[in-house]
């Protein structure tokens, strides 16, 4: 790729779970830009091969071929520990093997070009983000470095922290990572010009492919978005309902058959795409079918599909979104009749019965659905992006983004006491100061440990980190303080310093190691690998292209030998000779799939050589 890396201008990524879509400032508009075929989103999702390594359309076609080596989901990976309930809920639905990695963090296994691999969540976003990456580059035909990168409101610290280091491991500059609600509402924002006068409540309901996020924010006149409140469920959308179905066609297949469904991983694979496909026609029409040739034990399945069972199917999870609205609007203080605007994203809300039960909820007020559900996290992504790299633009410029961060902050008192530091839903940047004392005569040492949570037991919270401070002076409990400082910068990551007032000694929370996150040199390492893999894809792509010379040429050739056959221009000796290279040549190509471009190549030179007096 040819160009000045900042010459480009900085993309916004919308990463999601199952789909990603990419955005840029671009003419003075914001562009989706759409895949190399055509798409405007994008498939999570990467394939590891005997000879290639496939991501996004390419890897989500061959799914159902080659379940145990196609990699999706890694966003409900990402951060997390293997022990974690979600994770370990999870697995049971993937049909890829996740082993113990060091620190309880979750390893993906692969067989890639016939070895095992294994792999990181990060590193598997990192190739989602690199192909998100290219496409920006092959539209915009330069480097692109610069990237706002968006994640769930509900994301922990660890979560976050992961996704930027995907982002770096994929070559990307992330220059700011925003809440996917929050993206949405600058999105509407610039869309829709506000004819109001002062300040509206906005309800942005997002409901994607694997995350469920609510959030309440306000907009002002000039621009200004504050996010109010979030809540939601990181372990809710699209493929939950795709399950719903799934498991309903394997109770229905046992039902008839008497067979297990469960045990062929290829037929589970092919049963979960042709449910998705089916849930989206069920969108727009009343009834569907599923029709599967030879499925499982050579037994075609059929099924009628309506979209009345899907609802029924999927009724608890619609509820349980709007119970979450509920809920976001208690945290937010703010009443149901006061919210102006409700706002669709995620492509999920193109379900009939979602925007049924939410329109319910408000009284029958209308939906606002005039941003693209699939795209507007991402176009809130570009404006950010193109704000921060002091676009000129005039709507770019007005803009103001105040956030939140979604759980309150603090720290383990005596007794497993949690007490936070700084409340859930403020707007961030922020930094909270907090007093404390030792709690023992003479103690020399304190452990701070900081969580994330609601509740009032630190240990039902999420540990974030935890560290020492050394060299207290000796004095009776009571008389030494400590000042904590909690600093949320604009990506909404924490950082936690703990000082002795008396004498001025501080420590700071060590996040990179507390939480078993990567290292500035595993992060250099997987850049190094990343490099690899993309080198490694270059060289399949010049093999093909190689081979698929070579094929052709010994197509042109054979068609030649046969019209110097019929019209016997060249000595039948000579034919023989020319006619043996060329089987031999195919029969090589047969059985050396694997050879290398060199060997081919060489191959290619040879049958020139011998097969000349024919071109
Ligand atoms: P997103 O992550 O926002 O791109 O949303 C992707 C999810 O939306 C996937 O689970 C899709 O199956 C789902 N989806 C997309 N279009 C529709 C539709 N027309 N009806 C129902 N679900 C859809």
């Amino acid at each position: 790729m040819e160009g000045k890396v900042n010459d480009a201008p900085a993309i916004g990524i919308d990463l999601g779970t199952t789909y990603s879509c990419v955005a840029v400032l671009h003419n003075g508009r914001i562009e989706i830009i759409p895949n190399e075929l055509g798409y405007r989103t994008t498939p999570s999702t990467v394939a590891f091969l005997d000879v290639e390594r496939l991501i996004g359309d390419g890897a989500k076609n061959q799914m159902a071929m080659n379940p145990a080596n196609t990699i999706f989901d890694a966003k409900r990976l990402i951060g997390r520990k293997l022990s974690d309930p979600k994770v370990q809920e999870n697995m049971k639905l993937w049909s890829f093997r996740v082993i113990e990695g060091p620190a309880d963090t979750p390893k993906i296994v692969v067989s890639y070009k016939g070895q095992e691999k294994e792999f990181l969540a990060e590193e598997i976003s990192s190739m989602i983000l690199g192909k998100m990456k290219e496409i920006a580059e092959a539209y915009l035909g330069k480097v692109v470095k610069n990237a706002v990168i968006t994640v769930p409101a509900y994301f922990n610290d660890s979560q976050r922290q992961a996704t930027k280091d995907a982002g770096t491991i994929a070559g990307l500059n992330v220059i700011r990572m925003i809440n996917e609600p929050t993206a949405a509402a600058i999105a509407y924002g610039l869309d829709n010009k506000p004819d109001f006068i002062g300040k509206i409540n906005v309800l942005i309901f997002d409901l994607g492919g694997g995350t469920f996020d609510v959030s309440l924010s306000t907009i002002e006149e000039g621009g200004i978005f504050e996010v109010k409140a979030v809540s939601g469920d990181t372990h809710l959308g699209g493929e939950d309902f795709d399950n719903r179905m799934v498991d309903h066609c394997v109770s229905e297949f046992k039902r008839k058959w008497n067979k297990d469904l469960t045990e062929n991983q290829r037929a589970l694979g092919r049963l979960r795409f042709a449910c998705e496909k089916a849930k989206r026609i069920l969108s727009s029409t009343t009834q569907t079918s599923i029709e599967l040739d030879c499925l499982h034990d050579g037994i075609d399945f059929s099924m009628r599909f309506t979209r009345a069972k899907f609802e029924e199917l999927n009724m608890s999870l619609f509820s349980q979104c709007i119970k979450t609205v509920d809920q976001c609007l208690k945290h937010a203080k703010i009443e149901k009749s006061w919210v102006d605007e409700i706002i669709l994203v995620g492509g999920s809300t193109r379900i009939p019965k979602v925007q049924h039960m939410l329109r319910e909820l408000f009284e029958w007020k209308e939906l606002c659905k005039s941003v693209n559900p699939d795209e507007a996290v991402a176009y809130g992504a570009a404006v950010m992006a193109a704000k921060l790299s002091g676009s000129d633009d005039k709507n770019v410029r007005n803009l103001l983004l105040l956030d939140v961060t979604p759980l309150s902050l603090g720290v383990e008192l005596k007794g497993e006491v949690f007490d936070v530091v700084i409340p859930r839903n403020p707007q961030i940047p922020t930094k909270k100061f907090k007093n404390y004392i030792t709690t023992k005569d003479n103690q020399s040492s304190a452990a701070i440990k900081v969580y994330q949570g609601e509740r009032a037991k630190s240990t039902d919270n999420h540990l974030l980190g935890k560290f020492t401070i050394y060299g207290i002076p000796p004095a009776p409990k009571g008389d030494i303080h400590f000042e904590d400082c909690f600093e949320i910068d604009p990506d909404g990551i924490l950082t936690v310093t703990s000082k002795i007032l008396s004498t001025g000694i501080s420590n700071k929370l060590r996040i990179a190691n507390e939480k078993g996150r990567l290292s500035k040199y595993d992060i250099e390492k997987m850049v190094k690998e990343a490099e690899k893999y993309k080198l490694e894809d270059q060289e399949y792509k010049k093999k093909v292209k190689a081979y698929n010379a070579l094929e052709d040429y010994i197509y042109n050739l054979k068609k030649k030998v046969k019209e110097y056959n019929a019209n016997k221009r060249m000595h039948p000796e000579s034919l023989k000779k020319m006619e043996k290279a060329i089987d031999e040549t195919t029969e090589w190509l047969e059985d050396n799939q694997a050879a290398s471009i060199n060997e081919i190549q060489g191959k290619k030179t040879y049958l020139e050589f011998v097969c000349t007096p024919l071109v």
